[in-house]
């Protein structure tokens, strides 16, 4: 006992830059380890914190002790840590804002509350209104408690209705003893086992190309290695069932498996596949849980209560013991980077690393996989698995190219559908069939002009021209959430002016097919028409079941989404996003195009597509129809290696933003000049510009990109950096690494 460990170095919750080390108190001892968290004094009050790592002793005299051990067990497993070490250095960001982002403010509040309640209605609703408007006046809180008991299906967490109804336990009592509620002892797979339950499914006979994918899959998890295959398959040709199958596998080895999917496909129909095949329970972490619910999810994951995990981005961190698989489903999704705060972490990289760290078996998928996993697989980094053949009798849909301008001509003027989509959409609503149609635009029209001074209408608070919005006749900005309704005066002359609207976006679409097909029936998705929960998935659902001819929307139906009705895409335009100047553009636009395509004809009928451009002759374009991702691999490569780009060299973006201008410019010049000099010549140093949206909220932004070999090196030399120069605190300053676009 006497060897044991006496002193704990703890990162602490507050923003304090290095661990402190602590005095371990002899009745912890056997309580504290490595992740444990803790809680510890620091300036005469007591803060929260992790334990990184035990000494038997300190280089400093004297030592305040732990005061209290918060969790039972490490609250993140060892491989978790030494993960967080490394996105630490990769992604330039202190430690404790790596843990931060691990661990989600759910889970880090209810550490050490040992007991959760369920709290749920025990009479009716209508009762319960009743009783609400009697307490309201006399007793608030309880009718707070009511108000927020009210709208949910199955309960809060005790704790979560205290925070959020900022009330005391008592009128919770008061409520029970009045028998309007009850109060039961959770146990932590609960919330997992209930819900919906569904039909068993067998698995699929493979055909012959899924086999070998599959096969090598199941070697690697049987040797235990780290290995990362990328199995590239086109839309439709069963990587879902490949990966099933490997899960099954993987969970009779007794080992865990964590799927990755992009948030957008977090829907019923994703977890629906997985939830039919498997009888165990699946955890299923997205960004609308509560944050009871997600801690709920997480003790149930810890303690193997769930043995599959399936979430979007930050399901990375999922606390999932004896990991055997890591799944990343449509890896080249941008959703999967976070581009807004650090660590700008990428959960596939991230998923790399954590398979490597747990001798893992990862698997990315994709049909169009990003540039840079395709060159990995290349180079023999990662294993390369291919399915060239959709499942059944579904064939590659036909893709038809329409010259827009030509349609310009004969219409005289600008016209939204070409002659043969119209034809396209009408033969397949007489045949009973459906089509989609895509625009990356949501709103009615993309900009409002002035006809006297001949202005665009801008946000007041960003650089960003307003967007109209006919249901509830508003202008309103995308960047930053404003709106107002359309003016009487132009701001700018401020003469009384009609508006001109120019641009075309998804409400219009819907508009202008009812103006054509009178009878049609259109539902629309975008971020408009979704924003409330559960709405997404209620307009899907109703499209699946055959309650419209016609699904209009955005990015938002480009993918995943499995519909075999569906016999016709459209895609409307996507030639703004190829005139973007970003290395990305390119690759966004293929990824997108065959995504969108890809929608059509996955059931018996074979699909179509009617693709329109300005552009036909596109190279990009071209590939994209055929569906030819290698050729348009081997183009595009040839490029990025030309000048530099990824795959072949890493880029970082350094964003500075803030409400001064002028010092947020001089602080991008400075930060870029400082680099330029100390960067060896292999990195390729830009100067300092204002980034694409320039404006965003009132807060200015620049950017400066360094181009060059190695990550950690520029992040080691940022840290010096950001000592040395005194960037002035009104200033954010934020180090993109690998970002997705270098423009905005
Ligand atoms: P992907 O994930 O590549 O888009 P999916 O796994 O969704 O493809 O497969 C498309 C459709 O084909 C699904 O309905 C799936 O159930 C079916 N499918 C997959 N593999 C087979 C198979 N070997 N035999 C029959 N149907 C299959
Ligand atoms: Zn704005």
């Amino acid at each position: 006992m006497n060897d044991a460990p006496k002193v704990a170095e703890v990162i602490l919750e507050v923003s304090v830059q290095k661990a402190l080390d602590y005095s371990i108190p002899e009745e912890l001892i056997s309580k504290i380890n490595v992740g444990t968290w803790v809680e510890v004094p620091l300036r005469s009050r007591l803060s929260r914190g992790f334990v990184v790592q035990l000494k038997k002793s300190s280089s400093f005299p004297t030592l305040h002790p732990i005061a209290r051990a918060l969790s039972d067990g490490p609250v993140i497993t060892e491989d978790l840590f030494r993960l967080a070490l490394w996105m630490a250095s990769y992604y330039g960001t202190p430690i404790e804002k790596v843990l931060k982002t691990m661990l989600p403010s759910g889970v880090r509040k209810a550490i050490g509350v040992r007991k959760q309640y369920l709290v749920k209605r025990a009479k009716t609703r209508e009762e319960l209104s009743l009783l609400y408007q009697e307490l309201a006046p006399k007793a608030p809180q309880q009718a707070k408690i009511l108000e927020l008991l009210l709208p949910t299906k199955k309960g809060i967490l005790l704790s979560e209705l205290l925070e959020q109804g900022e009330c005391h336990p008592s009128s919770v009592k008061a409520l029970v003893e009045k028998g309007c509620l009850t109060l039961d002892l959770v146990r932590s797979q609960d919330s997992l086992v209930t819900g919906e339950s569904y039909f068993t499914t067998p698995p699929k006979n493979l055909r012959e190309e899924q086999v070998i994918a599959l096969s090598s899959i199941i070697s690697s998890l049987h040797e235990n290695r780290f290995s990362v295959k990328l199995l590239y398959g086109v839309t439709g040709s069963g990587k879902t069932e490949v990966f099933i199958q490997a899960i099954e596998t993987c969970l009779k080895q007794g080992k865990g498996a964590l799927v990755l999917v992009p948030e957008i496909a977090l829907t019923t129909q994703t977890i629906q596949r997985f939830k039919s095949r498997f009888t165990i329970p699946i955890a299923v972490l997205h960004h609308r849980l509560s944050d009871g619910e997600r801690h709920e999810a997480w003790t149930a994951i810890r303690t193997q209560g769930a043995r599959i995990v399936i979430g979007a981005r930050s399901a990375v961190f999922c606390p999932l013991p004896n990991l055997g698989l890591i799944i990343v489903d449509e890896e080249h999704e941008h959703s999967y980077k976070q581009t807004e705060d650090s660590p700008s972490y990428h959960a596939r990289d991230v998923a790399v690393m954590r398979g490597k760290l747990t001798q893992a078996t990862v698997v990315l998928g994709s049909a169009t996989p990003s540039l840079e996993s395709f060159y990995n697989a290349k180079i023999g980094k990662y294993e390369l698995l291919t399915l060239n053949e959709r499942s059944g009798s579904a064939v590659i849909p036909e893709v038809h190219i329409v010259d827009m301008r030509r349609e310009y001509d004969k219409a005289k003027g600008f016209t939204l559908f070409s002659d043969l989509l119209l034809s396209k959409v009408d033969e397949r609503r007489k045949k009973g069939e459906q089509a989609m149609l895509f625009l990356n635009r949501r709103g009615f029209h993309t900009t409002s002009t002035c006809t006297e001074c001949g202005k665009v209408l801008m946000c007041s608070r960003c650089e960003c021209a307003l967007t109209f919005h006919k249901l509830h006749n508003l202008l309103s900005c995308h960047l930053c959430g404003y709106d107002c309704a359309p003016p009487a005066i132009c701001p700018h002359c401020r003469k009384p002016s009609l508006i001109r609207y120019g641009g075309i976006g998804t409400e219009k679409v819907e508009a202008a097919l009812y103006k054509i097909f009178p009878d049609i029936r259109v539902l629309r998705a975008d971020a408009d028409s979704t924003k409330h929960k559960g709405s997404l998935e209620r307009i899907l659902n109703d499209f699946r079941t055959g309650k419209a001819d016609v699904l209009v929307g955005t990015q938002m139906i480009a993918k995943g989404l499995h519909f075999p009705e569906v016999t016709l895409v459209g895609i409307l335009n996507c030639d703004t996003t190829l005139n973007i100047p970003d290395f990305r553009a390119q690759e966004s636009v293929f990824q997108l195009i065959t995504q969108v395509a890809g929608r059509s004809g996955r059931g018996i009928t074979k699909g179509e597509v009617v693709l329109q451009t300005s552009i036909p002759d596109h190279p990009t374009i071209l590939a994209a129809s055929r569906q030819d991702y290698p050729s348009f691999y081997a183009e595009e490569t040839e490029i990025r290696k030309t000048f530099f780009f990824p795959p072949y060299n890493h880029i970082l973006k350094f964003v500075f933003s803030g409400v001064d201008q002028k010092a947020v410019e001089e602080s991008a010049r400075s930060w870029s000049e400082a680099l330029q000099k100390q960067l060896p010549s292999q990195f390729i140093c830009h100067p300092a510009l204002p980034c694409g949206h320039p404006k965003v909220n009132d807060r200015w932004r620049y950017q400066c990109l360094v181009r060059g070999p190695s990550v950690t090196f520029v992040t080691a030399l940022s840290e010096k950096l950001n000592k040395e120069l005194k960037i002035p605190s009104t200033v954010a300053y934020f180090c993109d690494v690998d970002p997705i676009s270098t423009f905005f």
